[in-house]
């Protein structure tokens, strides 16, 4: 990889970074383009987060990713945002654009790209169960609803949380049902849904419990765990064994890193070899 004076720069802002895909991702979609731009970790402390951002367009950085724990917080500090990101209340994704920070969220459109792409699932008119009611339940959930589902089912250990998501997405985008429902509401939604999101932690470590009943899973559902690391939680091994389509978090990392890509570049992200990239350094994470 050349760097010299002309080397656009490119990073992911976030505190701690330290097991990141994205660089390893993203400069090898610049190696094989021969595009000479660099993709740099920035581990960026709660303090120093303000300065963080207005040193972007000083340092003539192109632009950044956002992850944990800052994808609401910077909203404060950019000048414009897109309508995923406001709907979102989260960006995952600033472009530097003539001195201003422009801020976007690719993580639900990259979820919902990931599902129609990995499993030819169409999400129109379909009914969607979603564990967990957190930041990547929102942007998957309003991803989703912007994409013609018919009904959005919402469950989390703080029911206030589903509740409050469930009349955000009701408020702002119509013509989609949302409920957020009780552990003893679960099993109905379930046996009707067309897909079950799992938007927990929860399958990350090996003694994690399962975030559902496995009972209530059925054949006909399509199982997306939004956790790639493990590749195959406990929960996607039970959808598996009783003969149900799952999906991991692979899909909505490599489609997210994608459209981010095009924002930054310009230029159509090459997918194959970008997905090649994050199996590789999967694998040397895991080993
Ligand atoms: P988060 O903000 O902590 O949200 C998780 C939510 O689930 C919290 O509200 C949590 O409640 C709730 N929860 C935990 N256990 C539950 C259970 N048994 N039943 C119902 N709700 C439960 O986390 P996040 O940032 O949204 O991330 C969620 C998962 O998505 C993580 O595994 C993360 O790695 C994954 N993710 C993947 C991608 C990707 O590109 N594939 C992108 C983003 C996130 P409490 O807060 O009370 O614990």
């Amino acid at each position: 990889m050349k760097i010299d004076g002309e080397t656009k720069v490119v990073g992911l802002i976030g505190y701690p970074i330290g097991h990141t895909l994205s660089p390893a991702m993203h400069n090898r979609a610049f190696e094989y383009l021969d595009l000479n731009y660099l993709y740099l970790p920035f581990p960026v402390k709660e303090s120093n987060l303000k300065e963080a951002l207005r040193a972007l367009p000083a340092l003539s950085v192109v632009g950044v990713n956002v992850t944990l724990p800052y994808k609401e917080r910077v909203l404060e500090y950019l000048d414009e945002v897109s309508e995923e990101a406001e709907l979102t209340q989260a960006v995952n994704t600033i472009l530097v654009k003539d001195s201003r920070l422009i801020g976007y969220n690719t993580d639900g459109k990259g979820f919902v790209t990931s599902l129609k792409k990995g499993a030819e699932f169409n999400p129109r008119d379909k009914k969607v169960v979603i564990i967990g009611a957190g930041g990547a339940s929102r942007a998957v959930s309003i991803g989703l609803a912007k994409e013609g589902v018919e009904k959005i089912t919402l469950i989390d250990i703080v029911f206030n949380k589903a509740q409050s998501l469930a009349s955000h997405i009701a408020k702002n985008i119509s013509k989609v049902e949302v409920a957020a429902v009780k552990e003893e509401g679960l099993g109905k939604e379930v046996r009707e849904a067309d897909i079950l999101i799992n938007a927990t932690p929860l399958g990350m470590k090996p003694d994690d419990s399962l975030p559902i009943d496995p009972k209530l899973l059925h054949p006909n559902l399509l199982v997306y765990d939004l956790i790639y690391n493990p590749s195959k939680t406990k929960l996607l091994s039970e959808a598996e064994r009783i003969g149900a389509k799952t999906l991991n978090g692979i899909g909505m990392l490599l489609y997210q890193g994608a459209l981010a890509f095009t924002i930054w570049t310009g230029r159509e992200a090459p997918i194959e070899v970008m997905a090649r990239a994050l199996k590789e350094e999967l694998k040397t994470q895991v080993s």
